[in-house]
């Protein structure tokens, strides 16, 4: 990749364009290699991250790999209709030994009504170690914790193109962020 196809949008921010699944693949492996290392020197912190794009622009798709990069070792599930599904990740670390830690993926576009968030006590899963990834946050909006990183994808023009922007909203978010940039 040359550097003008990765023009960044601002310091907060970083534009990928993705012109092949295996390239979303790549940057979904980096962010998941800079969240692990971020969780494994705080271990008791917790990430809200979104995914936000139409439907088909790759959301489930990202999930997919930063899940199975994160040490999940299974099958992805979409949460269409169960609206979220949770993956326990235990890594060894020869540093840290046992990393325990839980992804909970949210899909909120089947959810008609905010007050299923909370009936549901999807308010939990965002006090525990760990990461919860959401696609379609607005379904939810005024109930859900504050971001930490925003994600967009956006179709192009070819059908296999993509561009993938991963905003940071909060002091962790820009940690990630900047580790990120650093590893590209
Ligand atoms: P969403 O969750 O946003 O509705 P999905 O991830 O379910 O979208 O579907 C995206 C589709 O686009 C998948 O079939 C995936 O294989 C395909 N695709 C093609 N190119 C890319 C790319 N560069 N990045 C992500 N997905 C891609
Ligand atoms: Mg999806």
């Amino acid at each position: 990749m040359t550097e003008n196809q990765m023009p960044w949008a601002s310091k907060a921010s970083l534009k990928q364009y993705c012109r092949q699944e295996a390239e979303t693949a790549a940057l979904a492996t980096a962010f998941a290699a800079s969240l692990e290392l971020f969780l494994n020197l705080n271990p008791s912190a917790h990430l809200n991250i979104s995914l936000e794009g139409d439907l088909g622009a790759g959301k489930t798709t990202f999930a997919r790999y930063l899940i199975q990069s994160l040490g999940h070792d299974g099958k992805v599930k979409s949460p269409t209709y169960t609206l979220c599904e949770s993956y326990p990740i235990h890594q060894s670390n020869p540093k840290t030994n046992v990393v325990s830690f839980t992804v909970h993926h949210f899909d909120l576009y089947r959810m008609r009504d905010p007050l299923e968030w909370q009936e549901a006590g999807f308010a939990e899963l965002f006090d525990v170690p760990g990461f919860c990834i959401i696609e379609w946050p607005d379904k939810a909006e005024g109930t859900l914790p504050a971001f930490d990183i925003q994600i967009q994808l956006v179709a192009g023009t070819d059908e296999d193109d993509r561009s993938i922007t991963i905003h940071a909203c909060s002091e962790q978010g820009k940690v990630v962020l900047e580790d990120i940039r650093a590893n590209l």
